[in-house]
């Protein structure tokens, strides 16, 4: 396995992993328990949003979810405001994490107030899109044979700077970006030459992209987790 980017947010990595294993850890994040506020019972509202897009917004924000979360575990917020200006995300109280507390809930013009207590709970993408814990997505990397004939033009073409000239030569400058877009290979064929030889490797490049709930590795361990105990209770039944 090799890394190639790695920030709190996202990892994007090259391995040697079947399609269909890497599809079936992609669907399975929707089975990844994380936290999203489910319940909003507003007793004041004095914002220029409707109580219901006030509670919309709450629900998507998305929420620092414990390794140890369980399928019941939930907490208790209030956000009780009286101000002018904006309210955030991170005015809230209660024992949640709001991961972008800088996120504006609504505005309060002088003189007006916001009181609102919520229910936070732990869920799965495949209920709501609230409780999915970010995206995955893959591709295949693919192995570049460049012959001596191999005509200059398809330097201007490739929209990823993959190819370059050097020497006289055609050569490749990181092949894992290749998206497989043939237009080298078309400007070939143009020419009646067959220069450019692209086939896929075992290999993919997976990246994956937290909301921010959960860290990209646990997003993956429980996606797995989930995965095999379904696996299990399969076997179980045959
Ligand atoms: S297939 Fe497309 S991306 Fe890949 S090397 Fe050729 S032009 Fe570049």
């Amino acid at each position: 396995m090799k890394t190639i980017k790695k920030t709190d947010e996202k990892v994007i990595f090259q391995a040697e992993v079947e399609e269909g294993l890497a599809n079936a850890i992609r669907r399975y994040l929707s089975q990844v328990l994380v936290m999203a506020v489910d319940e909003v019972e507003i007793a004041k509202n004095d914002s220029a949003l409707y109580d219901e897009t006030v509670a919309h917004r709450i629900g998507l924000l998305p929420i620092k979810t414990s390794k140890a979360a369980g399928e019941k575990t939930t907490a208790d917020i209030k956000l009780i405001v009286k101000k002018e200006g904006l309210v955030y995300a991170k005015e809230f109280d209660g024992k949640v994490n709001v991961v972008y507390g800088d996120a504006p809930i609504t505005f309060l013009e002088k003189g007006q107030e916001i009181e609102l207590v919520a229910k936070a709970r732990t869920g799965k993408g495949d209920e709501h899109s609230k409780f999915s814990p970010g995206l995955m997505f893959y591709r295949n990397v693919f192995d570049i044979k460049i012959g001596g004939d191999c005509p200059k033009e398809v330097v201007e073409v490739c929209p990823k700077n993959i190819l370059k000239s050097k020497d006289g030569k055609i050569v490749t400058v990181d092949t894992s970006k290749c998206d497989m877009c043939e237009a080298c290979m078309e400007v070939c064929e143009k020419q009646g030459k067959d220069s450019i030889k692209i086939t896929p490797t075992k290999e993919l490049t997976i990246t994956v992209e937290s909301f921010g709930q959960l860290s990209t590795e646990d997003m993956i361990s429980k996606s797995v987790d989930a995965l095999r105990k379904d696996l299990a209770d399969v076997s179980k039944g045959m």
